[in-house]
């Protein structure tokens, strides 16, 4: 097939550019589909943060709450006289962490002389009036037993007779006089809770109590349930069993107990990616200690990242298609052309390469030529000679009118021009020798034009900076150079014009130049110029040897001859110019390498 060397070098190179680009923009979407993935992750731990928040500002109104209700409900409670009964009463105790029941003695409290133990009147009131549970304590021998309460039992009873034992810090803050505020298991339940002693002349005699359920999750639940992530998103929270507390439609189930057994629990922070069929889910998560439970926020980030990776993806391939032609584009331009023109050269210097093998093919051809012929021309020279003398000693004695006379006429004639062809030869070989003598070039030149037959429709003119440009030439062998020149130029202005002839010194050489106005040389002969026997000329006229002649008497004198022509009557004047450059200081030799 036959490419183009410029499409031949763009190819490859275009490969390579549009691999490069398709592996940057693969880089480029991985990359944003990973940072998209980062920003989900942060926007989900942005979320529980805020949620903690939430509950953590829960928490805090709670204790605020619970306080003023209990210094409410300590002004209520002092409003009224307050005593203890003289004779005890038996009860059963039920220590409210263990469930044992025992028997003490309590001397029962009065307010406004009601007995406390018989009548919840009091604490009703405060649980009414506050939405807080209250409670009234009596210390007995194991701890403070509730004498009335609004709190109630799994079972539904008041829990009145339970206790809080002895080792309990309220206990301890109670008996020393202190007010207690925290975190309570009151029964069955935490509650945010805030105790107060009770004093009777100078004596604690119990405590007066108010809590809050800690955590309202059904209140938590409606404000998570406004909350969602993006459009696949939403907070839940669960317990330290992994039990669902808030949940969009999974409450009271147990979540999920592969990720929260092997992942989550025991972990107080973090994030986690679960797959379940072609979903990734990804949940960020915190324990929020007050409450015991962990708040997580989930998202399904294949449904989030689905529209932006869409989008980064047409934005990356359209980015890389635009880029990929520009850069195409430049590279056709200016890569390929680069690297066109440093092919060329490379193969501009092979064609030099090349000619100068040539030449020097041609030379080693003219050598040889010059020992062959010498020869050759030695052995025709006699039996051509007796050819021509014999035949015109015929013609002579030929009776007037022969019928073979015209015979005898074309052999001697042909004879003849062996003969030339055969002296030219001789001269061809016999120029192995030179013997320089140093002569003046410009008079030498005009020697010379007086040994041509100039016609007189041709101009010969000779011209010269100095009179006299003197270089070491063998006259013979020379003057047979530009006669020969002289000769090609006249026979190659039929129909008349000019021959010009220059001449210019130079330091150490002289340079000759013969040039013409005729019809010039065809450019494909240029270079069999000097071939032997090159001619285009018609039979007998030319031989071919005088420019192979030229050539090698040329370079005997170390010199250089070069051509220039134009054939082509459109484009310019048609002439040809042979250059010969000599240099003055000839040396005698009898060198055969021509
Ligand atoms: P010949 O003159 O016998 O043909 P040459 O060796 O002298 O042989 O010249 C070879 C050929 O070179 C000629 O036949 C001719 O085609 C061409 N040539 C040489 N000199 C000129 C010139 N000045 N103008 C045009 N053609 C030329
Ligand atoms: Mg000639």
């Amino acid at each position: 097939m036959n490419i183009p060397l410029r499409l031949r070098l763009f190819f490859p190179v275009m490969a390579v550019v549009v691999t490069v680009a398709l592996l940057i923009t693969v880089w480029s979407i991985n990359r944003s589909i990973n940072s998209l993935n980062q920003q989900l992750t942060n926007i989900l731990l942005l979320e529980v943060q805020t949620i903690t928040k939430m509950f953590e500002r829960e928490h805090s109104l709670k204790h605020e709450k619970v306080s003023t209700n209990l210094s409410m409900a300590s002004m209520l409670f002092h409003s009224s006289p307050v005593g203890l009964h003289r004779t005890p009463i038996r009860v059963e105790a039920e220590n409210q962490e263990s469930g044992v029941v025992h028997s003490t003695n309590l001397q029962p409290l009065y307010r406004d002389g009601i007995s406390l133990w018989e009548s919840s009147r009091f604490v009703d009131s405060i649980e009414y009036a506050t939405g807080a549970s209250a409670t009234i304590f009596q210390l007995i021998d194991s701890g403070l037993v509730r004498v009335s309460t609004s709190i109630r039992k799994r079972s539904g009873e008041r829990a009145t007779g339970t206790y809080i034992p002895n080792r309990s810090p309220v206990t301890g803050a109670i008996l020393s006089g202190e007010s207690y505020y925290g975190r309570a298991f009151v029964v069955n339940e935490w509650y945010t809770t805030a105790y107060e002693p009770v004093m009777i002349d100078g004596d604690i005699i119990g405590a007066l109590y108010t809590g809050e359920k800690e955590k309202d999750m059904s209140e938590l639940g409606e404000i998570l349930s406004r909350l969602t992530i993006g459009t696949s998103g939403y907070p839940f929270v669960f317990d330290k069993e992994g039990v669902l507390l808030i949940h969009p439609y999974r409450e009271g189930e147990e979540w999920n107990s592969e990720a929260f057994g092997e992942k989550i629990s025991g972990s107080d922070e973090g994030v986690i990616t679960l797959r379940r069929g072609g979903d990734r889910e990804v949940i960020a998560y915190r324990y929020f200690d007050p409450f015991e439970l962990y708040i997580a926020a989930s998202a399904m980030s294949n449904i989030e990242n689905r529209d932006m990776i869409r989008g980064a993806v047409t934005g990356a391939i359209l980015v890389s298609i635009v880029a990929i032609s520009a850069l195409l584009l430049l590279l056709y331009r200016f890569t390929t052309d680069r690297l066109y023109r440093y092919l060329n050269a490379l193969e501009r210097s092979e064609e030099k390469l090349a000619s100068a093998r040539d030449a020097l093919k041609q030379s080693e051809k003219l050598a040889h030529m010059g020992q062959v012929s010498a020869g050759i021309a030695h052995e025709l020279n006699n039996p051509l000679g007796v050819i021509t003398m014999y035949s015109n000693i015929i013609l002579d004695e030929l009776p007037e009118g022969s019928d073979i006379e015209d015979d005898i006429k074309l052999i001697a004639a042909q004879a003849e021009r062996c003969k030339k062809i055969v002296g030219g030869l001789l001269n061809f070989a016999r120029k192995s020798r030179v013997k320089p003598q140093s002569t003046d070039i410009v008079r030498f030149l005009h020697e010379s034009i007086n040994n041509v037959v100039v016609p007189d429709n041709i101009e010969v003119s000779v011209r010269s900076e100095e009179s006299t440009e003197m270089a070491a030439i063998d006259r013979e062998q020379m003057m047979q150079v530009f006669t020969n020149i002289m000769k090609n130029g006249i026979e190659a202005m039929t129909d008349g014009g000019r021959l010009t002839i220059t001449v210019s010194g130079k330091e150490e050489s002289v340079v000759i130049s013969i040039a013409d106005t005729g019809k010039g040389i065809e450019p494909e002969n240029m270079e069999k110029l000097f071939t032997p026997f090159f001619t285009t000329k018609r039979v007998g006229k030319g031989t071919g040897l005088g420019l192979a002649l030229v050539y090698g008497v040329v370079k005997m004198h170390k010199g250089k001859i070069d051509v220039r022509s134009n054939s082509d009557r459109e484009s310019a004047p048609t002439g040809t110019e042979f250059i010969i450059t000599l240099p003055r200081k000839g040396e005698e030799s009898d060198d055969t390498d021509i």
